[in-house]
This record gives structure tokens, C-alpha cells and sequence, in this order.
């Protein structure tokens, strides 16, 4: 998508800070940290939203959890603990429309979120 801010970092036209990547996924830090370590990890195929998100898009959906575990490891917050946020519309405050899951960690998450 080339109007798409989180397929253009996929293409290099943008150069994040780059924490992981692998054959399905890109991880890089937010710009706009909201916790001490901040990762978003985006799918390296255009999705909008979860709800754009289609049988075939099994592995792929699970290719995110996975690569948490990569980047919590890398970021020092595997055992700390950390919080993984994936928001959908306008409800949820959704505002690159590229699905990215959060990775937040490196402080004291309260909960509930506001
Ligand atoms: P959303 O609000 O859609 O769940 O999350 C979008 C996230 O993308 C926000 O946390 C925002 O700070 C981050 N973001 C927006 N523009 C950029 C950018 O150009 N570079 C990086 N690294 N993050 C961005
Ligand atoms: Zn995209």
C-alpha cells in the first residue's frame, strides 16, 4: 500500500529503529513511547484493521505472538513482564491502519487501561 506509513518502513522508504525481523514480521520502537520499552510488530503482509484479518491469515496472526516473545527476550522485559495492545477503529484509538501489535513494558502497567 503505498499511502500506508507501516508498508513503507517494510520497503525502506521510512528507516525505523529496527529491535527485530524475521521472514513474516517487522519490529521496530515506537515513536512516541508510552513505557520505558515501547516495540510495535506489524505483519510484514498490508492488513487495516483485526477485523480485515481472513482465515488465511491463521499463521500470520500467530507469527505476532510469537515474535513477542523475540522481542521481550531482546528488550529485557521477558521476565519483568510486558503488555501486548492491539487497537482496532476509532473506539480503541486505532491510528496507523496496519495492524501492529504493542509491546509495552519496563515500568508498572496499571490496570484497567484507561
Ligand atoms: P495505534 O494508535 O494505531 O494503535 O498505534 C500507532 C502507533 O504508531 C502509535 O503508538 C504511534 O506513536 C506510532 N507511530 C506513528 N507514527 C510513527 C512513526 O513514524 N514511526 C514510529 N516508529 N512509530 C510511529
Ligand atoms: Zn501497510
Amino acid at each position: 500500500m503505498a499511502d500506508c506509513l507501516f508498508c513503507k518502513m517494510l520497503t525502506g522508504a521510512i528507516k525505523p529503529d529496527v529491535v527485530y525481523e524475521n521472514e513474516h514480521v517487522l519490529a521496530f520502537r515506537d515513536i512516541n513511547p508510552q513505557a520505558p520499552v515501547h516495540v510495535l510488530i506489524i505483519p510484514k503482509k498490508h492488513i487495516a484493521t483485526i477485523n480485515d484479518l481472513s482465515d488465511d491469515d491463521t499463521l500470520l496472526a500467530g507469527d505476532l505472538f510469537i515474535a513477542t516473545k523475540a522481542v521481550a527476550t531482546l528488550t529485557g522485559i521477558a521476565d519483568s513482564g510486558y503488555r501486548t495492545v492491539m487497537n482496532c477503529n476509532a473506539d480503541a484509538g486505532q491510528s496507523v491502519f496496519h495492524i501492529h501489535l504493542h509491546v509495552l513494558g519496563g515500568r508498572h502497567l496499571a490496570w484497567p487501561p484507561g
